[in-house]
């Protein structure tokens, strides 16, 4: 795997948004509830040690990641604060999840019969920690009900390999105005904590959608993913509660500037034919970089002109048409600010049908992370 440095095409970071997304959420908890800022997936593409850097220098006091490998490189990487991996992961890796300090979701009887069974067998100095998914409505990892969820945590407890560190579940709608189903959920939840001989550590039920739109009682933490990185998780549902900062932009320059004569072909498969004579740009990007075949008709931004992706998008290369001529190297801006313009994540996402999350998550490894205060 290759990053790309010697090309023009670059994800800027800045970490201050992050820092300050952060420290803005955290302000709002109330005291004692803490914040683990959820750097899976590379940090949503945006890096996950320097994103975990900068959540720390907002006060985030942990981590969640997706799989063993991430909370790894976080420790790896330096990071000692308590890290929760959001699945469960093979049994015969979990000798590194106790070597690496790593709390890890269990969510259902058959994989802690296995893990406790694989751990006793191997001699470990300190047991492994668990958190308890309970589903209350997503249908996906997670014990459904209180009787399961009880005896998996007098199990637990009965285990010298394994300790009883946590108890969470996931809203599905948290992003929706319709606070129906999320109440349903909230429901079972409170349901299987009354039914709990006692309570771990943590206790938490917050992504970002909760935290910012739900005046959610239970739990002492939260897990802040999405709108750490400056994005509003709800898209245009929900209004933000307060300003949040998108902490990536993506940019690029023109590396060729050529008028073309009227009834040109442009692209693969010719799908675009100049109607007069026009100034056609060449970027450096394209959908090996997670910037899809679906961005064709879509704009960027060149010295605050929104110039229209023409012609399908190549591999690696995208061709704009330009309003008049401008220099090789000019700037320009795929996501973020220019000239007093914006093309935002957001709008990104409209074009294809998607969610930023996901234009945020595919943005290819080859583009260089560029990290600014
Ligand atoms: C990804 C994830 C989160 C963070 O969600 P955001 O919407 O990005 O805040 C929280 N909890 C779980 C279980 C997750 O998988």
């Amino acid at each position: 795997m290759v990053v790309a440095w010697h090309r023009p095409t670059r994800a800027v970071i800045h970490t201050k948004a992050i820092t300050e997304n952060v420290k803005n959420e955290v302000d709002r908890l109330p005291k004692g509830k803490e914040l683990f800022a959820v750097v899976k997936a590379n940090g949503y593409g945006h890096g996950a040690i320097q994103t975990a850097e900068a959540a720390v220098a907002g006060g985030a006091s942990g981590f969640c990641v997706s799989n063993l490998d991430e909370g790894i490189e976080l420790r790896e990487a330096g990071f000692t604060q308590p890290i929760l991996v959001l699945n469960m992961v093979p049994i015969d890796a979990l000798t590194l999840a106790v070597a690496h300090d790593l709390s890890i979701t269990v969510g259902n009887q058959e994989w802690l019969n296995e893990a406790a069974e694989f751990l006793s067998d191997r001699g470990i100095n300190h047991p492994l920690s668990l958190h308890l998914k309970v589903d209350t409505g997503m249908g996906r990892i997670g014990f459904t009900t209180p009787k399961d969820a009880v005896s998996a945590v007098t199990f637990i407890q009965h285990s010298s390999v394994l300790h009883w560190e946590g108890i969470y579940t996931h809203f599905s709608t948290a992003d929706q105005a319709d606070d129906t189903y999320w109440k349903l959920q909230q429901k079972r939840f409170i349901e299987m904590i009354d039914a709990m001989p006692e309570l771990p550590r943590y206790i938490h039920v917050s992504n970002s959608a909760t935290a910012l739109w739900h005046d959610e009682p239970i739990g002492n933490m939260i897990r802040f993913g999405v709108a750490m990185y400056g994005l509003n998780p709800s898209g245009h549902a929900l209004a933000e509660t307060y300003p949040l900062q998108p902490a990536l932009e993506l940019v690029s320059e023109l590396i060729q500037v050529k008028q073309l004569a009227k009834g040109e072909g442009i692209g693969y498969g010719k799908t675009y034919t100049t109607s007069e004579a026009e100034w056609i740009g060449t970027i450096p990007i394209g959908y090996a970089d997670g910037w899809l075949r679906k961005m064709q008709g879509f704009s960027v931004l060149v010295e605050g002109n929104f110039c229209e992706i023409v012609g399908r998008v190549c591999m690696d290369q995208i061709m704009v048409r330009l309003p008049h001529e401008f220099s090789i190297g000019t700037k320009v801006t795929l996501i973020g600010k220019n000239h007093g313009q914006e093309v935002t994540m957001q709008a990104v996402a409209d074009h294809i049908d998607t969610i930023h999350y996901e234009v945020a998550c595919v943005l290819g490894t080859r583009i260089p992370r560029e990290y600014q205060d």
